[in-house]
């Protein structure tokens, strides 16, 4: 007589929830047994005497019935069993329930019924987590492409496993299309075949960061096929206990244009473009480095005072500049023609002796003094002028640049005195 008493009690003592619900004459769904986890499941008190069977309807909350309804019909109907998640908002929160449907066959007073065993269980905690791990999921996917610098990591094959947006952005690839392939993809072909190397050095490597090449310029490939100038940070990280490798990438093209311009800026003579006195002392020591032979000329304007004085200093300005062109023109890729102050100039030819130096010089100084030097000039027609030339050759085994320019100067003083538009030797 305590029969249906201890099986309430066994069923009670279960973890899980269970129920079992069939279909009255009507075919309306009812709950004919369950244990009292399930009441409380569904945010119910314990059942009074006669309770059972109880309408469906009746112990689910209306927010929870179509899902719940519909996975039964379809276990009623194709006898499958059936899966369905569940939350229920109770007083002291929501709680998340992953309930297994099963269908249910005995004979009661001699006819076959079908019903539904319903086992339910709590899985909160486990939902719990996955929101969690969601949440810190995008917030780090938030910062990570919120991020001004490219982000990529890649595994310990080399493969990309993240590629943020401004990666994207930077090399010019959606991440989808660039994931799981080898991070070659984004390296100039000429640092492909050192890098796998160079990663696995960084593997073995104590060190667990660092600034990729701080003396050398670092470049990333555009889809495009252009360089990128990079500066880029390295870290290795254990993800799950596998090494993965983090690249932080920061596009420097502004930086490296303006340090290139202000290079430049400080080897050139403003007004001519030519290289400055600077550059050229820096080129002529380069090659009295070395014993290859070496002539040099110093050219200077004659009578230079009078331009300024007859035509005004612009003209003047005009007549450096026309000169700058004529010799860049008359000099070879190897010589180096610079202004070396005022309206004096100089020349460094290697591997030229002081015969050669001296006819080049003469041909230069012809062609200044015969035709009128071609300008777009301001004052509408050309200012005619003529240039002075000293020229003198290295001495064997001689390192002093100051010394060879001296000879040169020497020489071009005599050409002065010599009457001018003239060339002379030391
Ligand atoms: P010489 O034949 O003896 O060389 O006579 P010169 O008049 O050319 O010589 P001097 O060295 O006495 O005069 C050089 C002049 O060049 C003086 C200076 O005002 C002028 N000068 C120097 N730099 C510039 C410049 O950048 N632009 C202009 N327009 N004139 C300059
Ligand atoms: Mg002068
Ligand atoms: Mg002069």
């Amino acid at each position: 007589m305590d029969g249906p008493t201890e099986l309430q009690n066994l069923v009670n003592s279960i973890e899980a929830s269970v129920a079992l619900v069939g279909r009255d004459e009507g075919g309306v769904l009812v709950v004919r047994a369950c244990n009292d986890k399930f009441l409380r499941m569904l945010g119910r008190g314990q059942p009074a005497i006669g309770f059972f069977p109880v309408p469906f309807d009746a112990v689910v909350p209306n927010y929870a019935r179509p899902a719940f309804r519909d996975k039964l019909q379809e276990c009623f109907a194709t006898g499958v069993p059936q899966e369905v998640e569940q939350a229920y908002d109770l007083r002291e929160g929501t709680y998340w329930w992953r309930l297994s449907l099963k269908p249910f066959h005995h004979t009661d007073g001699g006819t076959a019924v079908t019903e539904i065993l319903i086992t339910g269980l709590d899985i909160t905690a486990k939902m719990l987590l996955r929101q969690e791990l969601e949440i810190s999921t995008s917030r780090f996917r938030s910062v990570v492409d919120a991020a001004y610098d490219a982000i990529i990591t890649v595994d310990q094959q080399h493969n990309i496993t993240l590629f943020n947006r401004s990666a994207e952005t930077l090399f010019g690839y959606q991440a989808a299309e660039v994931l799981n392939q080898p991070i070659e993809r984004l390296l100039p072909e000429k640092f492909r075949t050192n890098h796998r190397q160079y990663m696995q050095q960084f593997t073995r490597s104590p060190v667990h960061s660092r600034q990729m090449d701080e003396r050398n310029r670092v470049y990333g490939l555009h889809r495009d096929g252009t360089l990128l100038p990079v500066e880029i940070a390295i870290s290795k990280i254990s993800v799950g206990g596998v090494q993965e490798f983090t690249a932080v990438i920061r596009d420097i093209t502004d930086r490296v244009r303006l340090m290139d311009l202000l290079q430049k800026q400080a080897v050139t003579d403003e007004l001519t473009g030519l290289p400055n006195r600077r550059e050229f002392l820096e080129v002529v020591g380069d090659v009295l480095a070395t014993d290859a032979d070496l002539s040099v000329f110093m050219l200077d304007i004659d009578h230079f005072k009078k331009i300024n004085d007859n035509y005004g200093h612009d003209i003047g300005d005009d007549a450096l500049r026309a000169l700058s062109r004529v010799a860049m023109a008359s000099t070879r890729a190897e010589d180096i023609f610079a202004r070396w102050g005022g309206e004096e100039f100089v020349a460094a030819l290697p591997g030229v002796g002081l015969e050669q130096a001296t006819a080049l010089a003469e041909k230069l100084r012809l062609r200044i003094a015969h035709e009128n030097v071609r300008h777009d000039w301001k004052t509408g027609g050309p200012v005619a002028f003529t240039v002075s030339i000293g020229v003198a050759e290295r001495q064997p085994k001689e390192r002093d640049a100051n010394e060879l320019i001296r000879r040169a100067d020497q020489a071009l003083y005599r050409a002065k005195h010599a009457g001018r538009n003239c060339v002379q030797v030391n």
